[in-house]
């Protein structure tokens, strides 16, 4: 038996990898498949930023870039990033890297030290409790409560809280629950964060994708610049998973030490894609606004359809593109639940548990698919909830 090092030994595969693999050997055996358990656009990515792309590669844009990105493409997310949410930021505080993931991995290898404890949301991005173990943290969930139409419990949050707590990781609106925290509890927390000197990595990646109010970030709340990273990117917003782009705003010291992470990890983020980037944040956002219009209609369709089956109660989130129905009417494994409509009704869904232990009792739907997709989807997992 091989011996891998500590920090690998807890790794565990996205749920949502899992079964869509499991979907697609379905696929393979001739059953038809509507897939709703992978969390990304349907959409191409826009035309103008396809186009910046393609021109970038034939003007010789394939090369090494400055590792926290180019100046251009900094300046443009520090403009961007700071006039979406009324702060003054410079470019020498913007980290871009290969995709958003990197803005949450590489300030936790930054901050996190063996017998640290990091707060994070659960059910929540599993990548949060991964780069938590193998930073040699210790994860500390805080359960997100349906009641609170799944925002941060603050008094549940407190009692988290210890002298070992370095970091709280907050997401909003959330993965898997589409949940946003409010003006409120945010200063709940940014007052505790300054009392008891914890940082805040505050994932805002779904920030575009809200359907009434804007989410609010912490960043802006008195004193919690000098101890907030913001993880942001282009996956969702701009339909751009493939191109792998994102960044991370934070004060220029610890920006300082993820580039030199990403120096000797991944080197830079591809050329192209930051200037295809630079298009996605100057071109026209009317396209921004269309796609989430497009989701809102799908949301509701998807809510209300959920609703209309016997046991199921489905909250109607206000951002990102995931509904959390609640199933434990059924009395049964979500794991179970979900399987179950994969081999019964074809339906790739996701058990609440892939995003931890306080996703009991849920299922997780991706509503960026087509509104015939999911009226077909409802009607099968209604016939299905029948026969379980
Ligand atoms: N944060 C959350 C909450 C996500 O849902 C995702 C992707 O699913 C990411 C970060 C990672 O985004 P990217 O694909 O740009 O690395």
């Amino acid at each position: 038996m091989e011996k891998f090092s500590k920090r690998v030994q807890s790794l565990m595969p996205e749920g949502a990898y899992f079964v869509l693999e499991k979907a697609k050997r379905l696929e393979t055996e001739g059953k038809k498949i509507i897939h709703l358990e992978i969390g990304q656009p349907d959409f191409p990515t826009f035309e103008n930023i396809s186009t910046a792309g393609i021109q970038a590669i034939q003007n010789g844009h394939t090369r090494y870039t400055p590792s926290a990105g180019s100046i251009d493409l900094r300046q443009a997310i520090a403009e961007d990033a700071g006039g979406r949410r009324n702060v003054n930021f410079t470019y020498n505080q913007v980290v871009v890297g290969p995709g958003a993931k990197p803005a949450l991995f590489f300030p936790t290898l930054a901050l996190i030290e063996p017998g640290d404890e990091v707060i994070y949301p659960d059910p929540g991005f599993p990548t949060y409790k991964a780069m938590i173990e193998v930073a040699g943290g210790t994860p500390v969930p805080v359960p997100l409560s349906e009641q609170l139409d799944f925002s941060i419990d603050i008094n549940l949050l407190e009692e988290k809280i210890s002298n070992n707590t370095r970091l709280i990781i907050l997401n909003s609106p959330s993965n898997p629950t589409g949940g946003i925290i409010s003006q409120k509890t945010l200063e709940y927390i940014a007052e505790k964060a300054i009392k008891h000197d914890i940082w805040v990595l505050s994932d805002e990646i779904y920030s575009r994708l809200v359907y009434e109010d804007a989410a609010p970030s912490i960043i802006t709340l008195p004193g919690m610049e000098a101890r907030t990273i913001i993880c942001d990117g282009f996956s969702k917003t701009y339909s751009m998973t493939g191109w792998r782009l994102g960044y991370g705003i934070m004060p220029t010291a610890l920006a300082e030490r993820v580039s030199l992470l990403l120096t000797h990890s991944v080197g830079s983020t591809a050329d192209f894609t930051q200037v295809a980037g630079i298009e996605a944040i100057q071109g026209d956002q009317i396209q921004v606004e269309k796609v989430v219009e497009m989701y809102r209609e799908r949301r509701d369709v998807l809510v209300q359809g959920l609703n209309g089956i016997p046991g199921i109660s489905c909250r109607n989130p206000k951002g990102a593109f995931y509904v959390f129905p609640n199933v434990s009417s059924f009395g049964r494994p979500s794991a179970e639940i979900a399987e179950f409509i994969l081999e019964y009704a074809g339906v790739a869904l996701l058990p609440g548990t892939s995003f931890g232990d306080f996703g009991e009792g849920y299922l997780r739907l991706c509503f960026a698919n087509s509104i015939d997709n999911l009226k077909e989807a409802i009607e099968k997992i209604s016939a299905a909830m029948d026969r379980l």
